[in-house]
């Protein structure tokens, strides 16, 4: 495989360019040539300009491309509007198919459905190339579709975009379907000489606490932690609803956990109540935090990943970076990222509205990311070392600035964290015993018959039980032997407790009720199995000797929720087994 890339400046010199390619072809064996045309222009006559120059020169050339929010052409920003790759291909077995289809909300399944078909329908596939219009629509059915494409192929590509970040127009194109205003064109690439790597690059890292995303819909993300996702911009960040909204918040998006990988997550528009409409679809339940760009650790990731990738001798890269990152580093530094792969290969590629990579066979839509994509054809029969060179990162300046007070604010919100983990802790745990103190465990009670009320939604009901526990004759070993040989004989019943529940319960909870009275909460347990654990409780405490007290005894109460019970109703009952278990004459478990 040859690339030959070119910055679009006139069609004169155009021609030129298309004549000396058409002359090294003649000189070499070849099987395909495509050209990859990415315009930071939505001008479909400008486009056009070029496709008939293709046309005229090379009738049998493919070509395809979208347009873009940037084009990188060997490794940098592209200084002209259209950016062109011209890739021969020099193995027989290589092979290309170009798709194209409208997309709009309401054709996405059929397209996914089609073109999976065509994939797993050719063997010969490798990777599916995708450049696609997805301003004002959710591509998250889309990319799990794709998941049912055989699992070997590889799936990238980048979404079009429009010189102004912030208009929703954009388009694609190809040689034999032409200009959509809203679509997605897919390139298939394969044959058994065609070879691929890919991976990504983030850099972005996780600044300050957690938010749960408490209400989202698709890409509208309504709430965080309850309160209306614009809050939390505007408080942490002081980023105002005006019209920079969108490049101020590009900087800080959403950074969490989706299929398995750090996903990042950028708003683009706030709305009057407060939501925000974000790039992409975000999960709700998610724990999100905001993220900020750090260029040492972005440049750290890119040396990392383009030593991992030269090892496989690339004869092409193609590179899909978010917009957001040109917004980020600027015009004159964006190119620092990606021309050290130029070092190993022609480099090209465009910025994104949103870059697509198939990782453990999910295909995800990734925001704010870097996806970077190696070829080449057959094995590799040079004896070269590899060779990414990047210039040494510099570590100083207003730089430096930005990273310490990152520092400071991750620590700080670590601090912050352990501190609030050990308040909360206190204030559900009962200090003398270290089990749940009385108002947690009747919380979980309580929680507990609501989860467990079953039955009125058609849902099949598990069992929920209660045992209530009080030590026989206390008073009298407080009374004889002192408060702090009562007290050690409180925590022995209670580690007894645990030690029994961890064995045969472990998502029970066990709670202190009052001074020598305990309850314990064992959901999914029958009465007659809780009555089981009860006795269990019964003869392994007493079988403690404690040195002073020696050995000692309690009382057990057992019972069952009824389906869509009073939790008081549950504990009164459990109680009046736990009495009943006295009145019997104790050292014993009475079931109710
Ligand atoms: P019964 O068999 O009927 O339960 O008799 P009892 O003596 O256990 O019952 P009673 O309710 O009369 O006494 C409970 C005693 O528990 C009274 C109190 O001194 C003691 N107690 C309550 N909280 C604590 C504590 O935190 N430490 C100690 N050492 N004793 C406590
Ligand atoms: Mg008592
Ligand atoms: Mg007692």
């Amino acid at each position: 495989m040859r690339q030959f890339q070119y910055e679009y400046d006139n069609a004169d010199n155009f021609k030129k360019f298309l004549t000396k390619v058409n002359q090294w072809i003649k000189t070499q064996v070849t099987s395909q040539v495509v050209f990859t045309i990415y315009a930071e222009t939505i001008d479909k006559d400008y486009i056009g300009e070029v496709c008939d120059l293709i046309d005229k020169s090379m009738p049998d050339a493919q070509y395809f491309g979208c347009s873009t929010n940037g084009n990188i052409i060997d490794g940098k920003l592209c200084s002209k509007t259209i950016g062109i790759t011209c890739t021969v291909f020099e193995f027989p077995s290589t092979k290309l198919e170009l798709f194209q289809y409208v997309l709009v909300p309401e054709t996405v399944h059929e397209v996914t459905a089609d073109i999976t078909e065509k994939i797993n329908e050719r063997k010969w596939v490798k990777a599916a190339k995708l450049l696609t219009t997805i301003r004002g629509m959710s591509m998250t059915g889309f990319c799990e579709d794709l998941w049912d494409a055989n699992p070997e192929v590889n799936i990238f590509g980048g979404g079009a975009f429009a010189p102004d970040m912030n208009s929703e127009i954009a388009c694609v194109f190809s040689k034999d379907f032409g200009y959509y205003d809203k679509g997605v064109v897919f390139a298939l690439l394969g044959g058994e000489d065609m070879k691929f790597t890919t991976t990504y690059i983030a850099g972005w890292k996780p600044l300050g606490r957690e938010l749960k995303v408490t209400r989202a819909k698709e890409s509208m993300l309504y709430e965080l932690d309850g309160k209306p996702a614009y809050e939390t911009y505007y408080r942490y960040l002081n980023i105002k609803n005006d019209e920079h909204f969108f490049n101020n918040t590009l900087e800080f998006p959403f950074f969490y956990k989706h299929n398995g990988i750090n996903i990042l997550r950028a708003p683009i528009a706030s709305n009057p109540d407060g939501s925000l409409t974000m790039t992409s679809d975000i999960d709700e339940g998610a724990m999100a935090r905001i993220a900020y760009g750090d260029p040492w650790t972005i440049l750290d990731m890119v040396e990392k990943k383009g030593k991992e990738i030269e090892v496989f001798h690339p004869e092409a890269i193609n590179i899909f970076s978010c917009a957001a990152r040109r917004t980020f580093w600027g015009n004159d530094e964006i190119s620092k990222e990606t021309l050290p792969f130029q070092s190993i290969a022609p480099t090209s590629g465009f910025y994104t509205s949103s870059e697509f990579l198939r990782t453990k066979g999910y295909v995800n839509q990734h925001n704010v990311t870097l996806v970077i994509v190696g070829m080449r054809e057959g094995e590799y029969t040079g004896n070269e070392e590899p060779s990414f060179t990047m210039s040494a990162i510099d570590h100083s300046g207003k730089i430096s600035m930005i990273n310490r007070l990152a520092t400071f604010i991750e620590a700080a919100t670590e601090e912050l964290e352990e501190a609030n983990k050990k308040l909360t802790e206190m204030a559900i745990m009962d200090g003398l015993t270290q089990i749940y103190n009385r108002r947690e465990i009747q919380r979980r009670i309580i929680d507990a018959t609501k989860e467990y009320k079953g039955y009125g939604d058609g849902s099949l009901r598990t069992d929920l039980s209660l045992i209530m526990i009080d030590i026989d004759d206390f008073k009298k070993v407080n009374d004889t032997y002192g408060h702090k040989v009562g007290d050690e004989v409180l925590r022995g019943l209670a580690s007894k407790m645990r030690e029994i529940l961890e064995e045969y319960i472990p998502d029970a909870s066990c709670g202190r009720w009052g001074g020598e009275e305990f309850m314990i909460l064992l959901p999914g347990c029958s009465a007659d199995k809780a009555a089981y654990i009860a006795e269990k409780l019964r003869v392994g405490f007493n079988e403690i000797d404690f040195k002073s007290a020696g050995r000692q005894t309690i009382s057990l109460g057992v019972t069952e929720s009824y389906p869509d019970e009073n939790p008081d109703y549950f504990c009164i009952r459990v109680d009046a087994a736990l009495y009943h278990a006295k009145d019997y004459g104790k050292n014993q478990v009475v079931l109710e």
